[in-house]
């Protein structure tokens, strides 16, 4: 009698690629279902000093996303360390700004959450439970998609199931493609740059802490998340056409000065100027991949791997959460993982399409429409 009660109580052994935000929060949501989970990461240990001392990159985290983290206990947590957005501030070339909330009442906000921070908590998350082993500095080279990853220089991984976080450039997604698989991708003409906007000396923010800050400017524009430490983190969305013309750090600020003038003395002309020139980072590219189905055999990609989408619409991150949440919603449905990826595999492409074109269409909506469409959307909420 114990025999057979041990049998049916044996789960699914999971192997993870990627330790990223999504990959960790995949393995927190699984071990709770009992499953011995073993994670693998290209990179070193982000927790790691030397990863701790880069520059800070902050993401939109929403509800999407919220919903995973709270079922894996973080929802506290992320509040602590994150910014409360309740609504976009515009800014126009003239210097005027005004506010676009994003819900009836300040309760309705997105979080500015720095991206590392965020990796680093999901990670000890993850790590707590202790049926849930980490592996860094381990880099997947091959695939099998009855559930086995291949690394350079390691011993091969195995388990039941496999579950392909590993990002935009998916190695197991590669492997996916070569069956019977629709994959479609494109590289917009738009590139990023991020730029840093130092804390005051007093410690302060330098700009209106509570809001997204939006400078829409028509083919391109500037955006800034808050920071806990007092500082921004700005990212401009330029044509690469544009960025070959501000590759000196006098082209880059004569830019800054002509279209966005009024945040020259925020960020100190001459902090400004050392984030453009040689040795800076160059605009860097933007990609949406769509796929289908999400599963293959004993395999399912998820986040980015299974959809990465441009990052107008602030919900990359946040749909691949939410991918996870959905994953265990079927899974409830089946009682079996293995039921449970072949079906979520074939039903999940849809919304992740619908996601990547919403992105698509935010990219104008944010450099272009946000101004001219204002008292229309104004309008609408007030209709509410
Ligand atoms: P990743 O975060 O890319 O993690 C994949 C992991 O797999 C990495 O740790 C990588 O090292 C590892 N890996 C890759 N290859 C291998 C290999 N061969 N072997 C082993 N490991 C491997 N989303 C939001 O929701 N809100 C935002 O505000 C937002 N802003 C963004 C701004 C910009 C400029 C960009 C570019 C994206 C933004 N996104 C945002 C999107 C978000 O960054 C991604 O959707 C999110 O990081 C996807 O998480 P992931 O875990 O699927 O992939």
């Amino acid at each position: 009698m114990s025999g057979i009660f041990e049998l049916t109580e044996l789960k699914d052994r999971i192997i993870i690629a990627g330790g990223g935000l999504v990959g960790g929060v995949a393995a927190a949501m699984l071990a709770d279902k009992g499953h011995q989970i073993d994670l693998y990461e290209l990179r070193d240990d982000p927790r790691n000093e030397n990863a701790a001392a880069g520059r800070s990159i902050n993401l939109s985290l929403s509800h999407r996303g919220m919903r995973s983290l709270r079922q894996i206990g973080m929802e506290e947590e992320c509040l602590a360390n994150g910014v409360k957005m309740p609504a976009r501030m515009i800014h126009k070339v003239s210097g005027e700004t005004y506010e676009v909330p994003y819900g009836r009442t300040k309760e309705h906000f997105i979080l500015s959450i720095s991206r590392l921070r965020l990796n680093q908590m999901i990670l000890t998350a993850a790590e707590k439970r202790e049926n849930v082993n980490l592996h860094f500095n381990h880099r997947i080279t091959d695939v099998d998609l009855s559930g086995t990853l291949k690394f350079s220089d390691k011993p091969d991984a195995s388990g039941d199931v496999l579950i392909g976080a590993d990002g935009a450039y998916s190695k197991v997604r590669s492997k996916m493609a070569r069956g019977v698989f629709d994959f479609s991708q494109t590289y917009i003409p738009h590139g990023y740059k991020e730029l840093v906007m130092d804390k005051a000396e007093n410690g302060d923010w330098r700009l209106p802490k509570n809001y997204l800050h939006i400078w829409p400017r028509g083919q391109f524009m500037m955006i800034a998340l808050p920071n806990l430490d007092g500082s921004f983190t700005c990212t401009l969305f330029l044509p690469f056409e544009m960025f070959k013309t501000i590759e000196t750090q006098e082209s880059g600020i004569a830019f800054m000065e002509e279209h966005f003038p009024d945040s020259i003395s925020i960020f100190g002309r001459d902090n400004l100027m050392k984030q453009f020139g040689p040795g800076t980072t160059p605009g860097l590219p933007m990609i949406s991949v769509k796929t289908s189905p999400h599963s293959v055999d004993n395999t399912v990609i998820v986040g980015d791997a299974a959809h990465a989408i441009v990052p107008f619409y602030g919900q990359g991150m946040n749909a691949g959460m939410e991918d996870i949440a959905v994953l265990m919603d079927t899974y409830a449905k089946h009682n079996d993982l293995k039921s449970a990826i072949k079906e979520y595999g074939v039903f999940r492409p849809k919304d992740a399409h619908a996601i990547a074109d919403l992105a698509m269409y935010n990219y104008i909506e944010m450099r272009d429409l946000v101004t001219s469409n204002w008292f229309l959307f104004r309008r609408s909420l007030d209709r509410l």
